[in-house]
């Protein structure tokens, strides 16, 4: 078994500056456009004191700027009193100053005093240089580590080291010299101002390296028995608590070999969805896919995806052939349906284990577990004990008395009771560490499940989990994380808004319209919110746009009803109660809620939904087929050949025939004129239509050619609505 390596994706910064502008206080404008005002108009510094504000690294109680009393004296300050303190040794730098300062040193470090009481910042916060916010930059990630001298962190950045310096005097760090160290959370912090993505790298050197328990995500086709395995696995009963027999609930949990004293921690995974979702915000939690295949059904469609999920995560895979307890089983076919799969199994030469289980019989899970460990042996699975924990989020939840809680694996390092943490764009310090029993401990360890508490809001599934030294810092970090995730999700709204208008462009001139079905999802769990969102955005088609506007945790409230009228959305409630005064006032409201527990009448109501709301398309539909049985000539005005009319004598055959509709003259199959009904008349009367079964003469436009035995369509413009599909194997789809 090859050894693969799962890169531990680190925060993937994708920072574009200039888009949304954090705010620095209208004090600190005033002040930075009075300091411009010298040379220039006043004017044009406030407005420049305005875009310092889009890069000014705005710390939540604003310490690096200047206090108020400066402030308000320099803002009432005149020409005439700026040109003498110019005089003033005593004076705060300008930013040209300043800037000149440190390129007299030739990009060494004018010789600062040391560090003194005083407030860090003692001049205007210069920013970064504008060119820099060419979209490559943005797009650029660099690794940053523990203890990387500024010097380096300039050579991987691009960045000059002036304003690297000038970054770091504004969020209150000083550096004697460029060959001085940073943390890991100051690299992250100047990244951010200059709008590169970091990947955190922790070193190992030094540190105790030990093997790890595997983490494993049981995948494979709904009704396989996945939550029947998982359950038998920790000898609970979920999927008897759970609605529709779909997992809907992330969690994790441990199994414990008493022999070995080795162990294997499960994640309990809400679907493919979640899994795939978590990959792309960079959490490769998962060591080993074990793949259940129900040994009466067989590889099916969502068998072929979790595989190709699998494939593309680089993940290695188990393979359990379930309910080989059932007169049906056939493991064997199964077997031969995974080789044809390209899965090179044990038993034909290659590599991936297969295991037949029984989840309802609790057989052949000894082999499952050994299986997996053998596997995790292969892999050699290590992880640093010692040092600051790296963990991820696999479920994030509100609880009334607790607050925000994550479930979160720990990858490398201990994470320790009453350490500060930054979660994705969260922060906290923690308050309480659970295991899954749900009893408190004071550190966990790599592969390790915990449930934490303490957290200021509730993070994402997904979301890293760092840890900073201090309050201040963490606070720092979250609100510039915050500042990034707004940032890349207007510039992903204003994508999408842009692609949008340009397909509906491209659309209204095919004669196409698109409408949109904006939704707003609330669920139990964050991991399950997404994966809702991610189940209805499979509906989106070419007639309706699934767009869902906001997703979240919880009971549905006013704001939500709020948000959804003024965007005519409806909302999706799942697995959260309803009901009560809620009900009436989404009634009063006229917002359509949905609750459900099961995902696929969810889908379904949704499906019927956009059904309904499909504008459709037109299209030709043949009404009606006659054929031609003797033909008439009628002579013109001058009784010549020429100038006369054919009329063809027909019997409708199938469907109707009438005067409105578009007809298509076809010979041996061929059609070889398409236009209006001239006339259409029964017994010598003028008719609209005429049914099967009936004979008719016809007259059609142009055409004068008729033959016995040819055939005549009618062809009516019908408008066709999409179809909702759904399989046997619980797939869904909108055909248009
Ligand atoms: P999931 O959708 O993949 O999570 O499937 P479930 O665990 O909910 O199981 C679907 C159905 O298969 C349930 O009715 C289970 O009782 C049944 N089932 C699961 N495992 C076994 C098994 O090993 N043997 C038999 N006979 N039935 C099973």
């Amino acid at each position: 078994m090859a050894l693969r390596h799962l890169g531990k994706k680190g925060i993937e910064t994708s920072f574009k500056r200039g888009l949304v502008l954090p705010r620095v206080p209208a004090s600190t404008e005033r002040h930075i456009s009075s300091t411009f005002s010298k040379s220039t108009s006043e004017s044009v510094a406030f407005s420049f004191a305005r875009y310092i504000n889009g890069f000014g690294f705005s710390s939540p109680n604003h310490e690096s700027f200047p206090t108020l009393t400066s402030i308000s004296r320099c803002f009432h300050a005149s020409r005439e009193t700026l040109a003498r303190r110019k005089e003033d040794p005593d004076r705060q730098l300008s930013h040209r100053e300043l800037k000149k300062q440190t390129v007299k040193t030739k990009g060494k470090f004018s010789k600062r005093e040391k560090k003194t009481d005083k407030p860090p910042v003692e001049a205007p916060y210069v920013p970064p240089r504008l060119q820099r916010l060419a979209k490559g930059l943005a797009e650029k990630t660099v690794d940053v580590f523990e203890g990387m001298t500024l010097l380096e962190f300039s050579k991987r950045t691009g960045e000059s080291l002036a304003v690297l310096q000038s970054i770091l005097l504004n969020v209150g760090e000083t550096v004697g010299s460029e060959f001085d160290a940073i943390s890991i959370d100051v690299a992250e912090l100047l990244a951010m101002e200059i709008g590169i993505n970091v990947k955190r790298q922790h070193t190992t050197e030094g540190s105790q390296i030990l093997p790890r328990p595997p983490v494993v995500t049981v995948m494979g086709h709904v009704d396989h028995g996945k939550t029947s395995l998982l359950d038998a696995l920790r000898n609970t009963s979920v999927a008897a608590k759970e609605a529709g027999g779909i997992t809907q609930h992330v969690g994790a949990f441990v199994v414990g070999m008493p022999d070995s004293g080795t162990s294997i921690t499960f994640l309990d995974t809400p679907g493919h969805a979640a899994f795939s979702e978590m990959r792309a915000r960079g959490a490769a939690v998962t060591d080993i896919v074990v793949l259940v295949v129900a040994a009466d059904d067989g590889v099916m469609p969502q068998t072929l995806e979790a595989i190709a999920h699998a494939r593309s995560a680089n993940v290695p895979i188990v393979v359990a052939i379930n309910k080989c307890d059932k007169p049906g089983a056939n493991p064997e076919r199964v077997k031969n349906q995974l080789a044809a799969e390209g899965i090179e199994l044990e038993d034909i030469g290659g590599n991936v284990q297969v295991v037949e289980v029984s989840a309802m019989k609790s057989t052949g899970l000894d082999k499952l577990e050994e299986a997996l460990l053998l596997e995790a042996v292969d892999m050699d699975l290590k992880a640093r004990v010692e040092g600051p924990a790296q963990a991820y989020v696999v479920e994030a939840r509100l609880d009334k008395g607790r607050g925000p809680l994550a479930t979160i694996i720990v990858k490398a390092g201990t994470l320790v009771s009453g350490h500060h943490v930054v979660i994705g764009s969260q922060w906290g310090r923690l308050r309480a560490i659970r295991d899954m029993a749900g009893k408190q401990t004071d550190r966990a360890t790599p592969a390790m499940p915990v449930e934490i508490e303490g957290l200021k809001g509730l993070p994402m599934a997904g979301d890293d989990v760092i840890v900073v030294e201090s309050e201040e810092r963490a606070k720092m970090l979250s609100e510039g994380r915050k500042r990034k995730y707004e940032r890349d999700r207007l510039l992903k709204a204003e994508e999408a808004r842009v692609a949008e208008a340009e397909k509906k462009e491209a659309e209204s001139e095919e004669g196409f319209i698109r409408v949109e079905l904006p939704i707003i999802v609330k669920s139990d769990v964050q991991g399950t919110a997404q994966a809702v969102a991610d189940a209805l955005r499979t509906l989106n088609s070419p007639q309706v746009f699934v767009n869902i506007v906001h997703s979240g945790v919880g009971a549905v409230s006013h704001s939500d009803l709020e948000r959804a009228q003024a965007c005519g959305a409806c909302i999706v409630a799942f697995n959260v109660k309803g009901g009560g005064s809620g009900n009436l006032s989404a009634a009063q409201a006229s917002v359509k809620v949905f609750h459900h527990r099961v995902i696929y009448h969810l889908l379904e109501d949704i499906g019927k939904l956009i059904v309904e709301k499909a504008p459709g398309v037109s299209e030709l539909e043949v009404a009606g087929e006659a054929e031609v049985l003797s033909i008439f000539k009628v002579l013109g005005k001058r009784r010549s050949e020429e100038d006369g009319v054919s009329i063809a004598g027909c019997k409708v055959m199938d469907g109707r025939v009438c005067r409105s509709g578009m007809m298509r003259l076809l010979r041996s199959g061929e059609v070889l004129f398409e236009g209006s009904c001239a006339s259409l008349k029964r017994e010598k009367q003028d008719v609209e239509q005429v049914g099967k079964g009936n004979e008719c003469g016809l007259v059609m436009g142009e055409w004068n050619d008729f033959r016995v035995g040819d055939v005549i369509q009618c062809m009516e413009a019908v408008i066709r609505k999409p179809k909702f599909v759904s399989s046997e194997s619980g797939a869904v789809r909108i055909e248009c």
